[in-house]
């Protein structure tokens, strides 16, 4: 098997720099035509997003707090949240995504959808075992999914190093349902299948949190079909 810091890294780093920045640009973005499981994709992790916020909203928002978006896609995330004041350092291994989210973020302060911070976001393309820095916030949404388990560790221990205070993290969780859904998907060819997909236990995910001294603290799950993520918030004890 390839191995993930060589071989598997670049394929993933590949295609999201071609096919599947073509595929993921679309069903992150609201006026591209997609089929039925891409909308269904597209609604799915919209509510991953909101709920994100959501949280944010709730203690009083990230104004002039840093906040780090690894592996952003095309900024779903990092823009609603420089919109709301946060400095965001946002980052992907693909170049494409990196610079499309630039791009919507332009386009978005065009369309009067939200003030320009005071510090404007960065876009950089960037793996994030490169990010370096302390941010108040680090936030990874659904970029596990493309590391093995063997991997995840010193994914999340880099992760929690960059961050002062707080993650949010979510991933594709390894229960029983989902393992099979994941083996019939595979069954079917399809351009998503470029890349694995990699599912991970909860209990797995939080260890590794804990053992990088954080601690979890809020917990949400988004399921549709064909979208199913876990989202947790941590707090460093
Ligand atoms: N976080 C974004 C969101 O929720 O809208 C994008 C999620 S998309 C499914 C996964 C993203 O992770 C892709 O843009 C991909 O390029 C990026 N990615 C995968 N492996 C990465 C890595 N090692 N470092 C940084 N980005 C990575």
């Amino acid at each position: 098997m390839a191995s993930f810091d060589g071989d598997e890294k670049e394929a993933v780093k590949n295609y999201f720099n071609t096919a599947g920045f073509e595929r993921w640009r679309k069903i992150y973005g609201e006026t591209d035509e997609v089929n039925k499981v891409q909308l269904d994709i597209r609604t799915g992790h919209a509510q991953t997003v909101d709920k994100v916020l959501r949280w944010v909203d709730e203690e009083g928002g990230l104004q002039g707090a840093t906040v780090a978006d690894c592996g952003c896609g095309t900024g779903s995330l990092a823009i609603p949240l420089a919109l709301r004041g946060a400095t965001v350092s946002a980052s992907d291994i693909s170049a494409a995504m990196a610079s499309e989210a630039e791009q919507r973020y332009q386009q978005a302060l065009a369309a009067g959808q939200g003030r320009a911070p005071k510090v404007a976001p960065k876009f950089e393309a960037l793996d994030l075992e490169s990010v370096k820095g302390k941010y108040d916030t680090v936030t990874c949404l659904d970029v596990m999914i493309h590391y093995p388990q063997d991997k995840v560790d010193a994914m999340i221990t880099h992760l929690a190093s960059l961050s002062d205070r707080r993650l949010i993290i979510s991933f594709a969780p390894k229960t029983l349902s989902y393992s099979i859904l994941k083996r019939i998907g595979e069954l079917f060819p399809g351009p998503s299948k470029a890349t694995r997909a990699y599912l991970h236990r909860e209990e797995d995910v939080e260890a590794a949190l804990k053992r990088a001294g954080f601690k979890v603290t809020k917990r949400e799950m988004t399921a549709t079909s064909f979208y199913f993520s876990r989202l947790l918030e941590a707090i460093r004890e």
